[in-house]
């Protein structure tokens, strides 16, 4: 499972995400990216994670196409590779021949409750045989013993009440009189001790129970999933079709089905299946929940392989597993679900296209239809509302209108920057290398690739290794006339390596960390010298599935403001605060609201209980002085090798992405022998705080410790912008291609506007580019109209034109296209004053004002303005004339 895989790997070393897009979100994302931007989702969109093993119906989400997501499962064990679904093992009843669709169901005018269609007798069979079940559930539970339990209810926040009530009756949804009104009418599902759990589930035992609503992730999944039901319930309506699963998705929901062979969903069938829809929403269908016996389950969906395939493959035989029913939908599936299909207020189907099932293209093809839901319509409006926006803003779009960035099949996954995201990159590395001057890091360099023992000690070799793109170095120390490389005297490098089937391996740097440590040990260290921060800006490689690449969001090859901060840990608070501090400076350039998640210790952790304790007491110190209240905290969710803070920004469509991370190591320094010479006397036996305890605590059997007067360092990984080319994407999508003048590739346009002004125009440009700015003329023979067109398509921060000298030529010169009309604005007279001097009329793509008729200011002042603006790297796109 990529999910899976991706969550250990960045568990494991979760310092250098480059994309902490937590993996599976990425998935979804890279599904709907036919609809919506590729970058990221809303911040509404966030984690959810699927009990893959235990849901069936949910089984293979989003996975279309994605190999590696298919939990390694062979194509089709159980599905016959068959394109034809009406060969289907199916109940002996199954309908000959499904009715083909009534002309009148595919229109707009989809007849209000009108006749509805018979629904095929595989169904009615299944849904006779619930009824059967459910009423049998019914009398076995009216005779069960019900004994009193005690329940532990929360609202809202941290108000909580005690209540008495019976097992096998009293449900979430009867507590819901204890929520305020309407707080109470928001409720999508209920949590019993941890666990999400039907508001019409009978409690079993003494329970904690807690709400949960369409805003919270969690919740907001079960309202899609639940949705999804209503989606399967209107095709097995509109096609008497055989559903295969349903899941949510980042992005709403959808459902997977097998229709007649050949017939494929028309979307001038959505009208249809959308109204459909309405109508069961109405009519207040609440899902009931049972519990099915494997036997009956096999009677119960005999009809479809697809159900069959997760029946056979998830409920061990003698089992059971849950199935609901909603309407004249009965669906193999393990909940849980909203209380009743009203709660969907709107309903909307986005897109159709087909999916071959689990993925694989040996198996058949099914049509896949997606839609997404809200509990109010105006959630739905403001959702297609974020559509639109991220569509233009999308990143691939933009690079590519923009020129910044192309990508070749001779490098899948491998960005190329052109000149102009270049550009962008160099200013961001540009800011970073100040900040790195005046806060005292240290840039370094290192190597691209190193041999697997280097690996092999960082432990990414045990846990990392599928995922580095591994070299095989030729051996030449038996090579009778060695290169020039070779030692002069003596053994060639090579010959002191272990002879062992990894000789001659070497593996491209995933990430810069065990370079620092070798870097760090090739000298001797003083506590006079920590904390030393170092910063690399190398090139590193991470061998995606080539099914997860996308965009500049998921790369094979990236760089990163990496850096290491070897400290001692007393220095832990300080380091991370002026990390605070250097945050907030580089994410207040881009108007980054930012939120922090600390993750602390998990089971399972290596080092010192008491090193964790005093680092855990150093990030939560650090977190209260600089946010108060304002952070949250992941109990046992840190690396098991030390505490991390994970720090999300949101964008300017309120998505959130997590570029920062600040992760704290005792084990790398420990893999490494990293030491420090202590400030005390090197006579004392234990230098480290190595009392007995501390020493019992020690899960790392570390057994050659610092030796006397030495300590071991603590590793500080961070990162701020994490990935440069995410990044870029990220700043993209968030400015819609707007970039502020810093970091703007195209700053100046300048448009002469009339032939003869040409001389005078390049010598502009030369003036501005020799400041250093990004200046380019247009002098081709398109119309005024088209230049100013094409500088304002192409962002650019400012457009000069009407460009005075001596002797003046402004005189005669028209004018700017109003930028809403196809009409000139009347000409404007200059006057004598500003003929004699040399000035220009400055567009400014941010300021409306502006359009019609740019600013006349005198041409140095603009150099000098622009230069301030750059250099301060304002985010407003303004230059100031007043002084
Ligand atoms: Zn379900
Ligand atoms: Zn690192």
């Amino acid at each position: 499972m990529l999910q899976f895989r991706a969550a250990g790997r960045f568990q494991i070393f979760g310092a250098h995400v480059i994309g902490t897009f937590g993996s599976h979100r990425i998935h979804h994302h890279a599904l709907s990216a036919t609809t919506v931007s590729t970058l990221t989702r809303p911040v509404y969109a966030m984690s959810h994670k699927r009990n893959i093993s235990l849901k069936p119906h949910d089984l293979w989400g989003t996975l279309k196409n994605d190999k590696v997501t298919q939990n390694g499962a062979p194509a089709s064990e159980s599905s016959p590779p068959s394109s034809n679904t009406s060969k289907t093992p199916s109940s002996p009843t199954q309908s000959k021949k499904l009715p083909s669709r009534p002309k009148e169901m595919s229109t707009q005018a989809a007849p209000k409750g009108g006749a509805p269609k018979p629904l095929p007798e595989f169904i009615q069979q299944r849904n006779q045989l619930f009824d059967q079940l459910w009423k049998d559930n019914e009398e076995d539970l009216k005779s069960r013993d019900k004994p009193g339990i005690k329940i532990e209810l929360t609202t809202e926040g941290q108000s909580k009440t005690a209540l008495d009530g019976k097992a096998w009756e009293t449900t979430p949804g009867h507590l819901l009189k204890h929520v305020p009104k309407d707080r109470a009418g928001q409720v999508v599902v209920a949590k019993v001790d941890g666990e999400l759990w039907d508001l019409d589930r009978p409690l079993t035992k003494d329970s904690k129970v807690s709400y949960l609503v369409f805003s919270d992730p969690e919740g907001r999944d079960v309202f899609w999933h639940s949705s999804a039901h209503v989606l399967g319930e209107c095709a097995e309506h509109e096609y008497g079709c055989r559903l295969s699963h349903g899941p949510p998705t980042a992005m709403g929901f959808f459902y997977d089905m097998a229709l007649e062979p050949g017939v494929a969903v028309r979307e001038s069938e959505w009208p249809s299946l959308e109204s459909k829809a309405k109508k069961f929403v109405k009519d207040k269908q609440p899902f009931q929940r049972l519990e099915v016996s494997k036997e009956d389950l096999r009677k119960m969906f005999g009809y479809s392989k697809y159900k069959m395939h997760y029946i056979e493959k998830f409920v061990p035989d003698g089992t059971s597993s849950t199935v609901y029913r909603n309407g004249d939908l009965v669906d193999l599936c393990q909940g849980p679900h909203i209380q009743n299909t009203r709660k969907i207020e709107a309903f909307k189907i986005m897109k159709n296209s087909s999916a071959y099932f689990l993925g694989d293209q040996a198996n058949d093809s099914l049509q896949r239809i997606h839609g997404v839901a809200f509990p109010n319509k105006q959630q739905l409006k403001d959702w297609e509302h974020f559509l639109e926006e991220a569509k233009k803003r999308d990143h691939q779009l933009i690079g590519k209108q923009q020129k910044l960035f192309m990508f070749s099949q001779m490098s899948p996954g491998s960005p190329f920057l052109l000149p102009h995201g270049t550009r962008i990159f160099n200013a961001l590395q540009h800011m970073l290398r100040e900040q790195y001057w005046d806060r005292g890091y240290q840039e370094v360099q290192s190597p691209n690739m190193y041999d697997v023992d280097l690996w092999k000690t960082s432990g990414h070799w045990q846990h990392y290794q599928d995922d580095m793109f591994r070299v095989q170095v030729k051996d030449d120390s038996a090579d009778p006339m060695p290169l020039a490389d070779a030692k002069p005297s003596g053994a060639p490098v090579a010959d002191l390596k272990n002879q062992d089937k990894d000789k001659g391996v070497f593996a491209l740097k995933p990430m810069n960390c065990p370079g620092h440590c070798v870097m760090y040990k090739n000298e001797e260290h003083s506590y006079r010298d920590l904390p030393w921060r170092v910063g690399d800006f190398g090139v590193l490689h991470r061998n995606e599935a080539s099914g997860a690449l996308s965009g500049l969001t998921r790369v094979r090859k990236f760089q990163q403001d990496d850096t290491h901060i070897f400290c001692t840990p007393e220095q832990v608070e300080g380091e991370i605060k002026a990390l605070f501090d250097f945050m907030t400076y580089v994410y207040g350039l881009f108007g980054f609201p930012f939120k922090f998640k600390l993750s602390t210790r998990p089971e399972g952790y290596m080092g010192k209980l008491s090193e964790w304790d005093a680092a855990e007491a150093q990030l939560k110190k650090a977190l209260q002085d600089f946010r108060g209240d304002n952070w949250e905290i992941n109990e046992g969710d840190g690396a098991f090798y030390g505490p991390k803070i994970d720090i999300t920004i949101s964008d300017a469509l309120q998505r959130e992405f997590q570029c920062a991370t600040i992760q704290l190591d005792f084990q790398g320094p420990a893999n490494f022998k990293l030491e420090y010479r202590t400030s005390e006397p090197s006579s004392a036996d234990g230098a480290a705080p190595a009392d007995k305890e501390a020493a019992a605590d020690d899960k790392n059997k570390d057994s050659s410790g610092p030796g006397a007067g030495m300590a071991r360092p603590v590793m500080i990984h961070r990162a701020i912008i994490g990935s440069f080319e995410r990044f870029i994407a990220v700043l993209c999508e968030h400015f819609a291609g707007k970039w502020p003048f810093w970091l703007s590739p195209r700053q100046i346009l300048v448009i002469p506007v009339m032939k003869g002004a040409e001389d005078y125009v390049r010598e502009i440009q030369a003036l501005f580019t020799k400041a250093r700015l990004y200046c380019d003329i247009d002098v081709s023979g398109n119309t005024l109209q088209k230049k100013i067109r094409s500088g304002q398509l192409n962002q650019y921060n400012f457009i000069f034109g009407k460009l005075t000298h001596s002797p003046p030529m402004s005189f005669l010169l028209p004018v700017f296209l109003d930028s809403n009309a196809d009409k000139l604005c009347p000409p404007k007279v200059v006057g004598a004053k500003e003929q004699e001097t040399r000035t220009v009329n400055i567009r400014n793509r941010d300021d409306p004002a502006t359009q019609k008729m740019g600013e006349l200011i005198p041409l140095n002042k603009a150099l000098e303005r622009l230069v301030e603006l750059r250099d301060e790297r304002k985010l407003e796109n303004r230059i100031e004339m007043s002084n």
